[in-house]
C-alpha cells in the first residue's frame, strides 16, 4: 500500500546525505584499508536500495546481508562490480543459486565449506568465498581445531577461492574490553593459516578499536545509520531517521484518570492528554510505555500509559494549545531525542529501534547534493 503525506499517521524522514556523510567519517577512519557495509535487515530499516546505492556512490564495493533472499532482492539494485556477500552462507541445497544471482557467500562451518567445495569441483571453476573464524562469539564461524582441520586437508577446500577471511567482535562498542584483544590476536593466528587472503574483522565499533582492528576491509552498518559506535562517548555520526508522529486529538481529564489499557497511568492533577498516531504495531516498542518523550515544538512530553498498537498518549498540559492543534507533527526521533536516547529509555540498543521501524510510515529521503 501506498502511503500519503497528507493522510499518514507518521512521516519518517531519512537523510541519505549523513549516509554518504557517514561512509566518509568512517572510510576517512580506515586509511587505506577499505571500508563496505552491512546493509542486511533493509540497511537496518530504512531501506536498502536506497541506502546502497548512495554507498556505492561513495566508493563503497563490498555489501553484507544475513540471507541469501536479501541479496537476490539487492542485487538487480547494485552495479555488477558490487560484491553482494551473504553472512549466514547458502542455506543448504541452494549453493547455485549464489552464482545464478552474483552473489558471494560467508563459509561458516565445515559443512558450508565442502558443499561450496563440492560445487566448485562439479562447475569446474573456482568459486570465491569468504571463510569465518569463531573467535570468541560461539555464534557463527570455524572453530580453531577446524580451521586446523583444513589446513591438514586443503581437499576439504578444492577450488574455494577464499578471497578474505572473516571474524566478528562481541564487545567492540565497549573499548575497555579484553575480549577485543583476544579475538583481535586469535584471528591474527588463525589468519596465518590462510595467507593468500585478506581480511575483515571490524564492525561499526570495532573501526573504533584502532587501526589494528582493520585489515583489509571493514563492515560497518549502525554507525553508517547514526547509532553510537563507542559507549560512553560522543557520537562522531550523523543522525539518519527522523520521526515524526501525527496528533491526532487532545483531552482535558481530571485528577485520579487512568490513561490507556491497564490505566498504569493515572493523572495526579487535572492535565491534558495528546493522542499521537505511532504504536508497537509501528515499532514503537511497548517498553517505553511511561518512559518515552515526544518533543512538540520543542517542548518534552512524556508518553503517559501503555504503547497500543496504533496510537501512544502524551502529557502534553504545560504545552501551550496553540502547539496542539489537531495534524501537528510531534517529534519521536529526533535531534533531541536521537535513536541511542529513544533505546535508553526503551532499555534496548539503537539496532532494535532502527529495525523496528514500521511499514505504516510515509517514508521521505532526501539526498541534498548528490554525488556526479
Ligand atoms: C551486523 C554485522 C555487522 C555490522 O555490525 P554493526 O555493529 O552494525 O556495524 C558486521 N559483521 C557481521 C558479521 C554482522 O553480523
Amino acid at each position: 500500500m501506498q502511503q500519503l503525506a497528507e493522510r499518514t499517521g507518521a512521516v519518517l524522514r531519512l537523510d541519505l546525505q549523513a549516509v554518504r556523510h557517514n561512509y566518509r567519517l568512517l572510510q576517512n577512519r580506515l586509511g587505506t584499508s577499505r571500508c563496505g557495509a552491512a546493509v542486511k535487515a533493509d540497511a537496518y530499516g530504512l531501506g536498502a536500495e536506497q541506502v546502497a546505492n548512495v554507498l556505492y556512490q561513495e566508493g563503497c564495493r563490498h555489501f553484507f546481508v544475513a540471507h541469501l533472499e536479501e541479496a537476490i532482492a539487492l542485487r538487480p539494485s547494485l552495479p555488477s562490480d558490487a560484491h553482494l556477500i551473504v553472512m549466514h552462507g547458502s542455506p543448504v541445497g541452494c549453493e547455485a543459486e549464489f552464482i545464478a544471482h552474483g552473489c558471494m557467500p560467508v563459509l561458516n562451518s565445515l559443512q558450508q565449506i565442502q558443499d561450496w567445495s563440492a560445487l566448485a569441483q562439479r562447475q569446474q571453476q573456482r568459486l570465491p568465498a569468504i571463510v569465518q573464524f569463531d573467535t570468541g562469539m560461539a555464534r557463527m564461524g570455524l572453530s580453531a581445531q577446524e580451521v586446523e582441520a583444513l589446513q591438514n586437508d586443503p581437499s576439504l577446500y578444492a577450488g574455494i577461492d577464499v578471497q578474505y577471511v572473516m571474524s566478528h567482535l562481541a564487545c567492540a562498542e565497549d573499548q575497555h574490553n579484553p575480549m577485543n584483544r583476544q579475538q583481535l590476536e586469535r584471528f591474527q593466528a588463525l589468519r596465518t593459516l590462510f595467507p593468500g587472503s585478506k581480511a575483515t574483522l571490524a564492525n561499526s565499533s570495532g573501526i573504533f578499536l584502532g587501526s589494528d582492528f582493520h585489515f583489509d576491509l571493514a563492515r560497518p552498518g549502525a554507525a553508517l545509520y547514526g547509532v553510537a559506535p563507542v559507549a560512553g562517548q560522543e557520537n562522531p555520526l550523523r543522525a539518519v531517521a527522523h520521526l515524526q508522529g501525527r496528533l491526532i486529538q487532545t483531552r482535558d481529564i481530571p485528577a485520579g484518570t487512568g490513561v490507556g489499557y491497564g490505566s498504569t497511568w493515572r493523572s495526579k492533577e487535572a492535565s491534558r492528554i495528546a493522542t499521537v498516531a505511532v504504536g508497537y504495531a509501528d515499532g514503537w516498542l511497548r517498553s517505553l510505555s511511561n518512559r518515552g518523550v515526544a518533543h512538540i515544538a520543542g517542548f518534552e512530553a512524556p508518553m503517559v500509559g501503555n504503547v497500543s498498537m496504533d496510537t501512544i498518549t502524551l502529557d502534553v498540559t504545560h504545552i501551550a494549545p496553540t502547539y496542539l492543534q489537531p495534524g501537528t507533527f510531534v517529534d519521536l526521533i529526533s535531534a533531541t531525542n536521537t535513536v541511542d536516547d529513544v533505546a535508553t529509555r526503551a532499555n534496548t540498543i539503537g539496532y532494535e529501534i532502527l529495525t523496528s521501524l514500521g511499514t505504516r510510515y510515509y517514508r521521505e529521503y532526501s539526498d541534498e547534493c548528490p554525488a556526479t
